[in-house]
C-alpha cells in the first residue's frame, strides 16, 4: 500500500488560463518537456508491462471508437506529481472551461508582456475567483519589447483587483533582456535565447550582493536594484497563506518560446501550490487523505466515431486511492460500477490506469451512465457540490427536417444535454425543443453533431426567447401557485428541473416580483 498522505502532498493539479496567443500551448509544451513527458512518452513504449497497459488502451480507444486529446497531462519535476488540465474553449468560451477550473487546485495565468491583460484573461480569471483559485502568474514573451514590468503588475492589480507580489524580476527587456533575478529563493537566472531546459542558476545573497556585478554590467545593476526596491515598496510581501486563499498572485517573468522561467515557474508551482483540497459535499467536508475513495465527474466528452454512443468521462479524485478494478458506487443510481479500463493520462500517450491518488484525474469509459456532477464512492451516499452549471445566453428552438425523427432528435439532444455541450429544455406547451448555449457559435457546432454524430439534419431557428432561469423555492405552495400561473413560460430540463423561459426583461423582473418566494438561478450546482 503506498503511503497516502504522501502521494496526496505531492501532486499539484493545475490548469493554465490565458488569452488566445498569450502562449498558453507553447508554455503546456514547455512543462511538459521539463516534466520529462514528452521523453517519457517514448521510454513508455520500451517497457514490456507499461506498453501492453498502452496497446489495451489504444484497443478500447479504436473499439469505441473514442479519441481523446490532451484534456490532462501528467508528469513528474522535482518529487511533485503533476496534473495539468487543459482548459477547453479558447475561442469559443463554455461551461467546459468552468467546470474544469472546479477540478483543480490552483492555476497558472498567462500574460503577454506586451497585451497585459485582455478580454479572454480577465473571464478567466473571474471563473477561478469564484472559487478562490490560487494563480501564479507568468508574464510571458520577455524577449521581445513589453511594458514596463511595473505597469503590468499594477494593470493586474487593478482590472483583477488582485494583490500581486513579483517572484522574479526581470532584468532588461525585449533586444536587452538578461534574465531574471528569483526574488523567493535567490537566485539569479541568465537568459540564453533558444535556451536549453534547466537554465544555469547562479545563486546570490540577496539583490545587494557584490557578486550580481560580475555577472551584469553595472547599468543593469543599478537598474535591477532600483526597480526590485521600488516594487517592493509598492507591493504586498510574499505571503504563502494570501496566495493559496485566492487573494495574492506571485509574479514570474520569462519567455515560453525560449524555455526561459519555466523551470522557475514549476520549482515555484512545486513548493507553493498547493496539495489536493478538503472537499465540500451535501452532507460533509471529505478531506483527500481519507482512505476511502472518492471523486465526481466534472466534464463528458462524446465520441468521435458516429456509430457508437461510448463517452469518456473525466473523474476527478477527491480522496483516496483507486485502483484497477476496483467497483465504486454510483450515488445517483446506486448502482455499483466496475472501472477495469479507466484512464491515466500522459502526454501524447494513455496508459490504462493501475492506481491513482486524491488529487488525480482519471478518464473513463462509459456508454452514458455517467453525467457531469456525478459522485462516485467505496459505499457512502455522497454527494460533492459546486459543479455549477450556467443559465444559456442564447435561445433557439430546434426540429429535425423529417418530422417523423421527432423521437430520434429527443434522444440526440439528450444525450447531448448529459454531456454538457448544450442545455436542453422541454416546453410544458408545444413540442419543440428549446436549446440553450453560451456562445452564439455552439449552434453551429450542434446541428453538425447531429447531422454527423446522430445521421439527422436539423435546423435551428430563433425564437422570441430572452432567457432562462431556474426556478426553486423553499416554500412548497408558493413554488405550485408560481408553476401553475406560469405554465405558458414554463419548462423542464434533461433532469427535470423546471425552468422559466423569459420573453424579456420586462418578463423576468415582473414574475420575480410578483412571486417573491421564488428563487430565479443564474447559476445552477450540479446536481
Ligand atoms: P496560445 O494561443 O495561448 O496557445 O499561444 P501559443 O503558445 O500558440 O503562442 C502564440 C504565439 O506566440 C506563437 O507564435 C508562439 O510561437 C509565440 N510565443 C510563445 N511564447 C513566446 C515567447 O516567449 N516569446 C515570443 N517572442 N513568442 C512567443
Amino acid at each position: 500500500m503506498a503511503n497516502l498522505p504522501n502521494e496526496v502532498s505531492r501532486r499539484r493539479t493545475f490548469a493554465i488560463i490565458a488569452h488566445p496567443d498569450a502562449g498558453k500551448t507553447t508554455l503546456t509544451e514547455k512543462l511538459l518537456l521539463f516534466g520529462g513527458a514528452i521523453q517519457l512518452a517514448g521510454a513508455v513504449k520500451a517497457r514490456g508491462e507499461q506498453r501492453r497497459a498502452r496497446s489495451d488502451w489504444m484497443k478500447v480507444e479504436r473499439e469505441r471508437g473514442i479519441s481523446v486529446t490532451a484534456s490532462v497531462m501528467s508528469f513528474e519535476y522535482r518529487g511533485c506529481a503533476f496534473n495539468l488540465l487543459d482548459t477547453p474553449g479558447h475561442e469559443d468560451f463554455s461551461e467546459d472551461t468552468y467546470r474544469t477550473l472546479t477540478a483543480v487546485d490552483s492555476a497558472v495565468m498567462v500574460i503577454d508582456a506586451a497585451k497585459g491583460i485582455e478580454s479572454q484573461t480577465l473571464k478567466l480569471f473571474e471563473a477561478c475567483r469564484l472559487r478562490d483559485v490560487p494563480i501564479v502568474t507568468f508574464i510571458n514573451k520577455m524577449d521581445r519589447e513589453g511594458r514596463e514590468p511595473i505597469d503590468l503588475l499594477s494593470e493586474i492589480e487593478q482590472q483583477l483587483a488582485l494583490d500581486v507580489t513579483p517572484a522574479s524580476w526581470p532584468i532588461g527587456m525585449g533586444k536587452t533582456f538578461k534574465g531574471c533575478f528569483d526574488l523567493l529563493r535567490d537566485r539569479l537566472f541568465l537568459f540564453e535565447r533558444g535556451g536549453k531546459q534547466d537554465e544555469a542558476e547562479i545563486e546570490i545573497k540577496g539583490i545587494n550582493d557584490p557578486a550580481l556585478d560580475s555577472h551584469l554590467k553595472p547599468d543593469e545593476v543599478a537598474r535591477l536594484r532600483e526597480d526590485v526596491e521600488m516594487a517592493r515598496g509598492l507591493m504586498k510581501s510574499f505571503d504563502l497563506q494570501a496566495y493559496r486563499e485566492g487573494h495574492l498572485s506571485p509574479v514570474y517573468f520569462g519567455s515560453a518560446v525560449n524555455n526561459f522561467g519555466v523551470g522557475e515557474l514549476l520549482a515555484g508551482l512545486a513548493e507553493m501550490a498547493p496539495p489536493p483540497r478538503v472537499q465540500h459535499t451535501t452532507t460533509r467536508d471529505v478531506a483527500p487523505t481519507e482512505e476511502k475513495a472518492t471523486g465526481f465527474v466534472f466534464k463528458i466528452q462524446a465520441n468521435m466515431d458516429p456509430k457508437h454512443r461510448d463517452r469518456i468521462a473525466f473523474f476527478r479524485l477527491c480522496s483516496g486511492q483507486f485502483q484497477r478494478g476496483m467497483k465504486m458506487l454510483h450515488v445517483r443510481s446506486g448502482k455499483q460500477i466496475n472501472l477495469h479500463n479507466p484512464v491515466v493520462f500522459l502526454a501524447q500517450d494513455r496508459e490504462i490506469a493501475e492506481e491513482a491518488f486524491a488529487g488525480d484525474i482519471l478518464g473513463i469509459p462509459n456508454h452514458g451512465n455517467l453525467r457531469i456532477g456525478d459522485t462516485l464512492t467505496e459505499g457512502e451516499a455522497l454527494q460533492f457540490t459546486g459543479i455549477p452549471s450556467f443559465a444559456p445566453e442564447y435561445l433557439q428552438s430546434v426540429r429535425a427536417d423529417d418530422p417523423l425523427r421527432a423521437k430520434h432528435l429527443g434522444k440526440a439532444l439528450e444525450q447531448l444535454a448529459e454531456e454538457g455541450a448544450a442545455r436542453v429544455f422541454r416546453p410544458e406547451i408545444g413540442t419543440d425543443y428549446i436549446v440553450g448555449v453560451v456562445g452564439a457559435l455552439q449552434f453551429e457546432v450542434l446541428a453538425d453533431r447531429i447531422r454527423t454524430e446522430y445521421g439527422l439534419p436539423v435546423r435551428f431557428e430563433p425564437t422570441s426567447l430572452h432567457t432562462a432561469r431556474w426556478v426553486e423555492s423553499d416554500d412548497a405552495a408558493a413554488l405550485k401557485s408560481f408553476l401553475d400561473e406560469t405554465r405558458a413560460s414554463m419548462a423542464k430540463d434533461h433532469n427535470g428541473d423546471p425552468v422559466f423561459l423569459a420573453r424579456n426583461a420586462w418578463h423576468l423582473d415582473r414574475a420575480q416580483a410578483d412571486h417573491p418566494k421564488v428563487k430565479f438561478l443564474k447559476v445552477k450546482e450540479q446536481p
